[in-house]
């Protein structure tokens, strides 16, 4: 796991909740009641209904699942390392992009070789 201070993991974690929270809170606007908030993470895009943003609601849910795996991997002490070369992604970045998977590097060869996947994660 990359090397950050105490203060810094617990203002990641922070960020991380923040980001879920938000995003949640979006998906639930867009989907109004039609959704219970508490079955947000067993939407998918094939159960969304057709006046829905279905591209949005579909970015927005796949960037709380990566947020989900970052906290998971914040509670493990794995987190911080790109998923392809295994060096640090950053602090700097990490707070600005909680669900970030990727060093800057890697992001970017990524979304050349997959140009049509989501940047939501950047
Ligand atoms: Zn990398």
């Amino acid at each position: 796991m990359a090397n950050f201070t105490e203060d810094q993991l617990a203002q990641l974690k922070t960020a991380l909740q923040k980001r879920y929270l938000e995003l949640q809170e979006e998906i639930h606007r867009e989907l109004g009641h039609r959704v219970d908030e508490k079955n947000i993470n067993l939407i998918d895009s094939r159960n969304i209904p057709d006046d829905i943003d279905i591209a949005l609601v579909d970015r927005q849910i796949n960037e709380m699942r990566e947020l989900e795996i970052s906290s998971k991997y914040l509670s493990e002490l794995e987190f911080g390392d790109c998923i392809d070369c295994g060096e640090e992604i950053g602090f700097d970045r990490l707070i600005a992009y909680p669900s970030a998977q990727r060093c800057i590097q890697c992001q970017r060869r990524y979304e050349k070789a997959y140009p049509h996947e989501s940047t939501s994660s950047l």
